[in-house]
């Protein structure tokens, strides 16, 4: 239940500036056909329909989902040779269409304020929340020139998201802080560059890692999985034992 005052500053501010979907640019509906509130303040409800949510199987190390019958085998061909130093990956959606367009808002355009429309989107992932509630969120840093230039860490503001949706003592702790700043590195060939970016993450100063807590690493995206691993030996070499990683989407 949302505050009277908040509920009426969003109704004002529906006035003046009606919400546009950060997908197809349509206007949002207020509610929806059925007749209860439209759960996305970004998204139009036909945007919304084409959100792909992640179920079981999946695959064990980024989450993918596997179509049809899967047996034994828990880990896609993508994820063969990566070496995981954490124990399972899972993914709320698809990177695709609509979850695309709302990551690169709130990446590239400072539109911080589809973050709620993310947390709906967790919300609606009741295995993931299940898996991650009394966690301790380790969003991936962000090179501190990166994070001067952007202003936030969308990592971090995406972890925020997560906790709320999960609830219970889930709860946010930044360990991590990236050493190796990934724009300067194209000066090298690819070999070197991999070399670098292999420990290019260390626990913040002063972090300390418990090894009887559950860890799970945050980020907006799983793509080759490369950074993330880079995270999770950053936070084993540190004692963390038990460790997985948790994205919004999979692209
Ligand atoms: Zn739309
Ligand atoms: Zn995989």
């Amino acid at each position: 239940m949302k505050p009277p005052l908040q509920e009426l500053i969003r109704g004002l501010s529906d006035v003046v500036f009606p919400p546009v979907c950060v997908h197809c640019r349509a206007l949002v509906e207020p509610a929806t056909p059925e007749g209860g509130a439209h759960p996305f303040r970004h998204l139009c409800s036909r945007c919304a329909a084409q959100i792909d949510y992640v179920c079981s199987p999946h695959c064990s190390t980024c989450g993918h989902p596997f179509y049809g019958v899967v047996e034994g085998e828990r880990m896609c061909v993508k994820c063969e040779g990566l070496e995981p130093a954490f124990r399972e990956g899972r993914t709320a959606v698809l990177f695709k269409g609509p979850v695309r367009a709302l990551v690169i808002e709130l990446k590239y355009h400072r539109g911080l304020h589809v973050l709620a429309d993310m947390e709906e989107i967790f919300r609606r992932s009741p295995e993931l929340m299940a898996a991650v509630r009394g966690a301790t969120l380790v969003p991936v840093p962000l090179h501190p020139r990166k994070a001067r230039e952007r202003g936030y860490n969308q990592a971090m503001l995406l972890a925020n998201a997560l906790g709320r949706a999960a609830g219970g003592d889930t709860r946010v702790a930044p360990l991590l802080r990236r050493t190796v700043d990934t724009q300067t590195q194209t000066a090298f060939d690819r070999r070197t560059r991999m070399a670098n970016l292999k420990n290019a993450f260390a626990l913040t100063r002063g972090a300390a890692i418990n090894p009887a807590l559950h860890y799970i690493l945050v980020d907006d995206v799983f793509t080759t999985g490369s950074t993330l691993n880079s995270c999770a030996r950053a936070l084993r070499r540190a004692g963390a034992l038990n460790l997985d990683v948790v994205t919004l989407g999979h692209g």
